[in-house]
């Protein structure tokens, strides 16, 4: 006898056994050994449906034999073909919702993706149409093999979309710094004059909107051109570096700093009165005040640099431009008067009350 012989022998044998176990159970539980009864029975002593025995040996540990309806129960849940039917039919529905959540998915991707696309097609329609185990195994493995030539394309999208991360990273850094130094004085390294006028904007609205304060102070270098003509421009252009390094120091937070032009600079400082901006410009006059100004290598000492300061506060909707032909009075006024000082210049009531009214009308 081959393997096969003797394996088949043993199986008719065993199942002559299981029959026979069967059919004795039957009649201990009082019930007639029609096919379905039958099948049940026998399925319980091969031992062949394991979820089939796990629950009629639930059924036998609560009652001492089984009644034709429980029996005719279990043969729906275990061993009809509508069992059978219903699984796959359940299965069949999870899996085709959960492939056309992959294939929407897959869409967005790229083409790449449609070879995969139809064979998931396929297979869906293999599954709705499929009776054997041997046809849905054969599809599945297609499905495998797909996904895996699929895991490989994505693999590539992976690095490329990784790599373009990485470029466009590159680049958008490459803009911020164009951008930053479009905005950035070179000489002084504090915001230029687009800078300024876009903070402006930016703070003037905010005042408009919060109702907060914001003040501007202009500061403009005195007797400069003396300087200059005394110890050339490039020992200027070292006072104009000190003069904004100076600003930088004494400003904090949200307060905005550039270069107006030349020798001059302005200063926004948000939430902040027009008598506190002048407390800052006078700790700005006096800090530069107290730096002695020295040549680089000889360390031959140049004296001191004084600045002059014109300071006011923004008047909800006002016009920018005579927002800051006020704090250039203000400088203006320092200048007149002196030098080396604070002066201010505001709105006055009625002036602010015509904007205002302008603005409501
Ligand atoms: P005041 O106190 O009235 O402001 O007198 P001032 O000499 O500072 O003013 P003025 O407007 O007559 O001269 C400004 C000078 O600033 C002229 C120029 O030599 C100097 N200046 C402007 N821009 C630069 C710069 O980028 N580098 C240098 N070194 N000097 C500059
Ligand atoms: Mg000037
Ligand atoms: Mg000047």
């Amino acid at each position: 006898m081959t393997i096969d012989e003797i394996k088949r022998d043993e199986t008719t044998h065993q199942s002559d056994t299981w029959a026979q176990k069967a059919l004795e159970h039957l009649k201990r539980d009082n019930l007639p050994p029609i096919p379905d009864n039958f099948a049940v029975y026998f399925s319980y002593h091969s031992g062949d449906n394991p979820n089939l025995k796990m629950a009629m040996d639930s059924l036998l540990s609560q009652f001492e034999s089984l009644t034709q309806e429980q029996c005719a129960a279990l043969y729906q849940s275990h061993l009809s073909l509508e069992a059978e039917h219903r699984v796959l039919n359940e299965t069949t529905t999870s899996i085709e919702s959960e492939l056309k959540r992959v294939m929407g998915v897959l869409d967005q991707t790229s083409s790449g993706a449609s070879q995969y696309d139809r064979t998931l097609t396929n297979f869906s329609g293999t599954l709705q149409a499929t009776v054997s185990l041997d046809q849905i195994r054969a599809a599945v493995n297609r499905v495998a093999n797909e996904t895996r030539v699929m895991a490989d394309q994505n693999q590539r999208l992976h690095t490329q979309l990784a790599q373009s991360t990485q470029q466009l990273t590159e680049v958008r850094y490459s803009l911020d710094q164009v951008r930053k130094e479009s905005m950035t004085d070179p000489l002084t390294e504090v915001g230029n004059r687009k800078f300024f006028s876009n903070e402006l904007a930016r703070a003037t609205q905010e005042a408009t909107e919060t109702g907060t304060a914001l003040s501007l102070l202009i500061a403009d270098i005195d007797h400069f051109k003396k300087f200059n003509d005394s110890y050339g421009h490039l020992v200027g252009d070292q006072v104009l570096r000190l003069v904004a390094r100076t600003l930088i120091e004494n400003l904090k937070g949200r307060d905005i700093i550039a270069r107006y032009g030349g020798e001059e600079f302005v200063i926004l400082l948000p939430s902040t009165q027009v008598q506190n901006a002048v407390n800052v410009a006078n700790q700005l006059r006096t800090n530069l005040g107290s730096k002695q100004i020295r040549r680089k290598n000889s360390q031959e000492t140049l004296g001191v640099i004084t600045i002059s300061i014109g300071a006011t506060e923004y008047c909800p909707n006002e016009d920018l431009d005579a927002f800051i032909a006020r704090a250039d009075a203000a400088l203006y006024d320092a200048k007149q008067t002196g030098r080396n000082k604070v002066m201010i210049r505001l709105v006055a009531p009625e002036q602010a009350a015509a904007v205002q009214a302008k603005k409501e009308a």
